[in-house]
């Protein structure tokens, strides 16, 4: 019996109710722990602990607040090794991305950290005579933040990082498939020099814990990353008490190839967005829409690309393909493949369960053909290492393609043709559009989120943050009373 992870409620670590086992997805034999589950009373507890602690917390000098986030970067950049191996174990990630993904965590700490410094407001005379007006942006107070389990680190600290460099206190609810990366990174932040109750992490259940944070009046903002019913739902219980809310959720992300482009790169962009990190990512490349001058050779190359990617254990130096994340998910994805051949498409490969030396959910990539867009494999988001490819016999129903969707997160092309990339720069419908390089993949500094049902909701990401985390104020001061 492992010693059971505890949650951090108004700064102490405490046991729950129950605990969850968390098993690592490419070894079901690797028990990686046990983790406490959150009460509803641990819960309450800790919004109110927040709201006292972020009234402290948002009267603290810039730079006190600056010092905090640029210890907690620089300490998960200098643990990205140790900390990458316990993400890439618990959610299957190869151990290469795994780190990356704990090197960039700590990188938007750092990045909101000099943020803090960033802090300025507006003057303006008043339309009055003798009147001057101040606006500045103040913190929201207590902001709700419940992650997914695909960059179970990386999202956390997108959402962490500006919700305290702009004052507010957090409850992070993270995803119960990855809670040992949300200990590891809760371990970091407890030691900082933060009022008692500022952070708190409450593990459980989404549908228990993650609901009732979503419906408490305590919390004046609530972020979320993951799918569209989930996201739909807390919309539905933020607007009972007037929360904001700020949703990021699925897509069905497109990439163009053209008939002028580099077939090399193409396959490369091609297969680095349909199978990183097993597909598992809202801005994975799920539709390859693709000109039938370039087609068949493109397919070709594709195919014996993703036939000679090596999944297997993610702490496997060789693995480029690691297990799906649960049980759950793969036979969703299984459930996906019959789907689509259902609907008439040809599996061209994989898309079957792996058998590896440790018990895991493979999975080998799995490409299909002659598929239309109005397939559900198409249409709905898929979340598995499954890429579908759509022949289309000129830029313009590319294009047309390309938004043909519910969704708008990210769309890509793959072309040689600086005219017909700039058109498409601006007349994708998505909120992130990239050139030669594949839909997956963006920085930390600048604004990250979509449009249509991917996302609902002030901007993620750079600057564009400090619209959801902040409220702003416009104070107007009559200079001229007399004494
Ligand atoms: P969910 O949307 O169920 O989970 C995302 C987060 O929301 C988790 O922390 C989850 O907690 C929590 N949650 C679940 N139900 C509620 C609720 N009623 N109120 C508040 N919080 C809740 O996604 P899944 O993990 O089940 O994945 C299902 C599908 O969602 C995937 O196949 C994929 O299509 C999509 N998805 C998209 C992501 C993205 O990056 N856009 C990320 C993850 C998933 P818990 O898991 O602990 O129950």
């Amino acid at each position: 019996m492992t010693e059971t992870k505890l949650n951090y409620i108004a700064g102490h670590w405490v046991a729950g109710d129950t605990d969850i086992e968390n098993r690592n997805p490419s070894d079901l034999s690797d028990l990686i722990g046990h983790f406490a589950q959150a009460s509803a009373a641990q819960l309450d507890e800790a919004i109110a602990r927040a709201q006292e602690a972020q009234r402290i917390w948002a009267g603290y000098g810039l730079e006190r607040r600056q010092s905090v986030l640029q210890a907690i970067g620089t300490e998960l950049m200098a643990r990205a090794e140790e900390l990458g191996r316990l993400l890439s174990r618990e959610e299957g990630k190869p151990l290469a991305e795994g780190k990356g993904e704990v090197f960039r965590a700590g990188q938007f700490f750092t990045y909101y950290a000099a943020e803090c410094l960033r802090q300025l407001g507006e003057t303006a005379d008043s339309v009055r005579d003798g009147i001057e007006i101040d606006v500045r942006r103040e913190p929201v107070g207590v902001v709700g933040i419940i992650s997914p389990w695909n960059f179970p680190t990386a999202t956390a600290a997108w959402k962490i990082a500006p919700a305290l460099c702009y004052g507010n206190a957090v409850l992070w609810k993270p995803a119960n498939l990855t809670p040992a990366s949300a200990v590891a990174l809760t371990e970091i932040i407890a030691r900082q020099d933060i009022p008692e109750g500022l952070f708190s992490l409450v593990m459980g259940s989404g549908r228990t814990i993650g609901q009732r944070l979503v419906e408490s009046p305590g919390i004046n903002a609530v972020s979320f990353t993951g799918s569209v019913p989930v996201g739909r739902g807390i919309a539905a219980a933020a607007v009972q008490n007037f929360t904001k809310i700020q949703l990021e959720m699925g897509s069905k992300n497109a990439l163009a190839v053209m008939e002028d482009a580099d077939l090399d790169l193409a396959v490369t962009v091609a297969l680095g967005g349909a199978f990183g990190g097993t597909g598992q990512k809202c801005t994975a490349s799920s539709r390859l829409i693709v000109h039938h001058a370039i087609h068949d050779a493109f397919v070709e190359r594709l195919v014996a690309g993703a036939q000679a990617l090596q999944v297997g254990h993610a702490l496997d130096p060789a693995t480029q393909i690691g297990p799906v994340v649960s049980q759950t998910q793969l036979d969703e994805n299984l459930d996906y493949v019959a789907l689509g051949r259902s609907e008439g498409a040809e599996l061209a490969c994989g898309g079957t369960r792996l058998d590896r030396p440790t018990e895991g959910y493979f999975m080998a990539p799995g490409v299909f053909l002659n598929t239309t867009n109005a397939m559900r494999i198409n249409r709905e988001e898929m979340f598995a290492p499954l890429t579908a490819i759509l022949k289309v016999g000129s830029y313009d129903e590319a294009l047309a393609t390309v938004n043909d969707t519910v969704f708008g997160l990210t769309s890509g092309i793959v072309t040689r043709d600086l005219a017909r990339a700039t058109h498409f720069r601006r007349n994708a419908r998505t909120g992130v559009v990239t050139v030669n390089l594949p839909t997956a993949g963006t920085d930390y500094h600048v604004p990250f989120g979509g449009r249509g049902q991917s996302s609902y909701g002030p901007r993620e990401q750079g600057k564009a943050a400090d619209e959801f985390y902040t409220t702003v104020k416009t104070a107007y001061i009559a200079a001229g009373v007399p004494a």
